[in-house]
């Protein structure tokens, strides 16, 4: 027998299905529930093309849906898509193609409601044997605090050792004491394993939030992982390829023929956005800015091997980099109904904090924190990286 929750854990099993999507709209349908034309919605933007009136029409009733329904619900069934780049960068200057890399955004979201403990989230409750005590921090002698938790089959860009499932990542929430560097364990586990989940969550009392962007403890947040290419344009690309050619790249991103611009023009006439085809380039063409799994550079340390496992970022995007790096779906909620969403109507007339400073953790200088692991032997051994 289906019930709304055995529909919404199908769609978390396997968000990228659209049949378990539209069996939902049906079921809804047969109970007179209008929740299954937000699902049909949905399911029609695939079928027309962005500038026509049917897509706007779309758009209108998206907004119109998003602000009627419960925005729990919404957020369960919700899928976030990468808009397509605006130009080819590999195609533009093709000695950029061979250091394409894959990572898995994640399109955190601040969770409406608190989430299920198997589901992947970032901050909130995870799923934990009753057991087992909370890990703590050997330096401060406190809990640690849940950071992530992602489902193997969510990053299938991170190997997982044999008969795990479920990867949980912990750091210290006492970031003075570790100069900022978030001190982190790596557990993995099988989620079937845990029988009997602890129902309570690990005592942060001492670490109240004091604002909505400080501190080391993330709000509670829905993941949406989808696998995306990026280029390295910064430090990776100066280690992989050498000072001489990372220079030769530079300069022909410099003077890269962007074609016909007419679609950029609010870009180039905005004072936020790129100033030139390079400054492009890192806003939109190359490295995703926001939290992200795999796909940088690792490296060695003490005769061991870092990979790169997770990047915490403060700030989803920004006012040069929202027209890529903000999902599609966020961009048609603030754009006005099939226009494509400009920095005035995002940034001057919309509530975009919230979907910008998602994880409300404050992260150094460059508002990252990149979190590197040794799989050598088990416990992974971790790394953290803050510039401050
Ligand atoms: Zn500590």
């Amino acid at each position: 027998m289906h019930n709304d929750e055995s529909f919404l854990r199908s769609i978390a099993d396997n968000p990228a299905d659209d049949s378990t999507r539209l069996l939902y709209a049906k079921w809804l349908e047969e109970r007179g529930d209008s929740r299954a034309n937000f699902l049909r919605v949905q399911h029609a933007f695939g079928k027309h093309l962005p500038k026509t009136s049917e897509y706007r029409d779309l758009c209108k009733k998206e907004q119109d849906l998003v602000r009627e329904l419960d925005p729990s619900w919404v957020q369960r069934v919700r899928r976030y898509t990468t808009p397509e780049p605006c130009r080819n960068v590999a195609e533009l200057v093709p000695e950029l193609a061979p250091f394409a890399t894959t990572t898995t955004r994640l399109h955190p979201h601040r969770a409406i409601r608190p989430l299920p403990t198997w589901m992947s989230k970032i901050g909130g409750r995870f799923l934990w044997p009753k057991s087992e005590p909370w890990p703590l921090c050997s330096v401060c002698n406190v809990d640690l605090a849940p950071v992530i938790q992602l489902q193997k089959k969510y990053v299938p860009n991170i190997e997982f050792p044999a008969g795990a499932d479920l990867l949980q990542l912990f750091w210290c929430p006492d970031e003075e004491a570790h100069d900022c560097q978030p001190s982190a364990q790596v557990f993995l586990r099988k989620a079937a394993s845990v029988t009997s989940p602890r129902l309570d969550g690990p005592d942060l009392s001492e670490f109240p939030r004091i604002s909505d962007w400080q501190g080391f403890v993330p709000f509670e947040c829905a993941v949406f992982p989808e696998q995306v290419i990026e280029f390295p344009l910064g430090d990776d690309l100066y280690s992989i390829a050498g000072e001489a050619e990372h220079s030769r790249i530079r300069q022909k991103l410099e003077k890269m023929d962007l074609g016909p611009t007419d679609d950029l023009v609010e870009r180039f006439s905005s004072s936020h956005g790129p100033s030139n085809p390079q400054d492009l380039a890192c806003y939109e063409l190359g490295e995703c800015p926001g939290t992200k799994v795999g796909g940088k550079l690792g490296f060695e340390r003490n005769g061991l091997m870092f990979e790169h496992l997770v990047t915490f970022s403060t700030w989803e995007f920004d006012s040069a980099s929202f027209r890529r790096w903000l999902a599609v779906e966020d961009q048609r909620l603030f754009a006005t109904p099939g226009e494509p969403l400009t920095w005035t109507r995002l940034f001057q007339d919309s509530d975009f904090k919230p979907f910008q400073e998602v994880l409300g953790m404050q992260l150094g200088r460059t508002q990252s924190a990149h979190i590197y692991v040794c799989r050598k032997r088990e416990p992974w051994r971790v790394i953290s990286v803050v510039y401050d």
